[in-house]
């Protein structure tokens, strides 16, 4: 809980830093605000992509390349929070539909930053984009330990090595669901490439006697 408070406090920090940020635009580098009207129709014609992991259906609000995956890395790697309002704003949408299409009393859940890259960033992506898409930040599932080395990386060179089976097995155990039993709930990620994270969410709440109705995320690549 002390985690989740600093959070809160990191990203109304941000929030406020944002406002200080060179204005240049992210998409195309014109001397603009964070995203320029141009790449905003751009971003508006992205599609959404739909798949299952584990079973469930997963609702990606964009799929996870060109402008979306280079918006998404530089507000996760270089800390472009003023990005978190035009990714967000449609994944908002999708965790509104999902919770309302849902069976009453569904629980929100999201799957938490990883330690690793919750130090090396200090501040927490998933939390700002939802703040960004006007939901309020949900009850987060425990990570019980970190993967293994490599297991969870989205991108980069060490994922193609590993097999599918070795990715999974280096996840499964990873997180736990807490006070879901009986109950219907909805996953929240802001990446899904490989899938076996959210995977390992989907199994822990399964564990836990709860029923996962729908994953929803910012963006996802074809499954
Ligand atoms: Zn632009």
């Amino acid at each position: 809980m002390g985690d989740d408070r600093e959070y809160a406090w990191q990203d109304a920090a941000l929030a406020v830093l944002g406002l200080f940020l060179p204005v240049a635009c992210v998409g195309c580098g014109t001397p603009d605000r964070a995203l320029c009207r141009a790449c905003r129709t751009v971003l508006d014609t992205q599609g959404r992509r739909v798949r299952l992991v584990a079973g469930v259906r997963l609702d990606a609000a964009f799929e996870y390349e060109g402008l979306v995956r280079t918006l998404l890395l530089e507000l996760k790697l270089r800390g472009r929070v003023d990005l978190a309002r035009p990714l967000g704003s449609r994944f908002g949408a999708l965790v509104r539909a999902a919770l309302a299409e849902a069976p009453p009393g569904v629980v929100l859940l999201r799957v938490p930053p990883s330690r690793r890259g919750a130090r090396r960033r200090g501040f927490d992506p998933v939390g700002l984009l939802l703040a960004g898409g006007g939901v309020r930040p949900p009850r987060s599932l425990r990570r019980v330990r970190s993967p293994d080395r490599g297991a969870e990386r989205e991108s980069g060179s060490g994922q193609k090595e590993r097999s599918a089976v070795e990715r999974v097995a280096a996840t499964v155990g990873t997180l736990r669901a807490v006070g879901v039993a009986g109950r219907d709930v909805v996953i929240l990620d802001d990446v899904v490439t490989t899938g076996v994270t959210m995977a390992e969410a989907v199994r822990a709440v399964h564990a836990a006697g709860g029923r996962v109705v729908r994953c929803v995320t910012v963006a996802s690549v074809d499954g």
